[in-house]
């Protein structure tokens, strides 16, 4: 648990390093990536940062794998990120190929590992991981559902004029443009939503919620979201290493919860030292659950792209 490894040094693989490094609960942060002397550069920045931010963890950059051996977790952000007018299943052919590889190389050196999916498209990346490395259930999850809870708490605050600490709600489902937020569980510090915001704003805003990556790359025009991306990947890492059985929703493997068998989406877990300890299923309304099968459907339907993949 001690060490974690980050592959890809891009934004979100950066900006994840940094984060879990300020964090100051993990020993060495390990950053990997194809392109040589990336990886070594920013591991470097933000080592050098240290003594400012007051943090003792080490991190080191490299283009070898057998650097990365021993990793109790590794997060994986190699890939192509998103382009204006680019889908995430766009990207699924070139990241497939890449994802597969990384997992493989991962493996010889770090067995044991916990995989924390990051490459999109993240709910069939994360499939694929589990595919490729055969590891159990609990020890491949994908990050999707934490990112995507925090645009839809970011944009309730700023409606109701409140603390994004108060606001209570959870995105689940696959991380596109189906992905659930479940607003009937939704609170400002325990009032529901629904009784603060009027149905046709919460539907706005859920609206902006799925199409939140798109707002981000429609912006910055090269590239993705990467500050709140790497923050959510590193809370993740935080509740495995530390223990501390956070519910965090996360792309899991489903085995009949929420009525979804042999798929990998985002639903409520609970995270600690055995990675994902439990899937936390309940019946939902026949609304939500309709909204939830459609969206498994939709995750379902790029598993064929990959279901021979070795
Ligand atoms: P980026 O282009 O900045 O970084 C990707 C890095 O991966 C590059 O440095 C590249 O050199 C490296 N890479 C490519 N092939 C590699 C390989 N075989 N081995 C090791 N490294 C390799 O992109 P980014 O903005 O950091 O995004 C990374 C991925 O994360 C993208 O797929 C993006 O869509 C995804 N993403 C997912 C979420 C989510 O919510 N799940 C959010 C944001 C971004």
């Amino acid at each position: 648990m001690n060490k974690v490894t980050i592959v890809g040094a891009g934004h979100v693989g950066a900006t994840t390093a940094r984060e879990l490094a300020e964090m100051n609960r993990v020993h060495h942060v390990v950053l990997i990536d194809v392109v040589d002397g990336l990886p070594q550069g920013k591991a470097l920045d933000i080592q050098e940062a240290a003594p400012i931010r007051r943090f003792e963890t080490r991190v080191s950059g490299t283009n070898d794998y057998a650097d990365t051996a021993g990793s109790g977790i590794t997060i994986i952000t190699a890939g192509i990120a998103r382009k204006p007018g680019m889908s995430r299943d766009d990207l699924l052919s070139t990241n497939a190929k890449i994802v597969s590889e990384v997992t493989r190389s991962i493996l010889q050196h770090s067995p044991d590992t916990c995989f924390i999916v990051v490459s999109n498209p993240v709910d069939i990346m994360t499939q694929l991981v589990r595919q490729i490395s055969g590891r159990p259930k609990s020890q491949v999850m994908g990050m999707a559902g934490v990112l995507d809870t925090a645009r839809f708490q970011t944009f309730v605050a700023a409606e109701v004029g409140c603390s994004v600490r108060d606001v209570i709600g959870m995105v689940l489902g696959g991380h596109g443009d189906q992905m659930v937020p479940l607003l009937r569980m939704c609170s400002v510090n325990g009032i529901p939503l629904r009784r603060l915001l009027p149905e046709p704003r919460l539907q706005e805003i859920v609206t902006r919620t799925q199409n939140g990556g798109a707002e981000i790359v429609g912006l910055l025009k090269s590239g993705s979201a990467f500050y709140a991306p790497g923050a959510a990947a590193a809370t993740m890492a935080r509740a495995i290493i530390t223990d501390a059985k956070e519910v965090l929703p996360c792309v899991a493997a489903l085995e009949g919860e929420f009525g979804i068998h042999d798929l990998m989406m985002g639903v409520p877990c609970v995270l600690g030292h055995g990675g994902v300890e439990k899937v936390i299923d309940f019946p939902l309304e026949p609304d939500e659950q309709a909204l939830m099968t459609a969206s498994a459907e939709s995750v379902r339907k790029n598993i064929e792209f990959i279901k021979d993949m070795h």
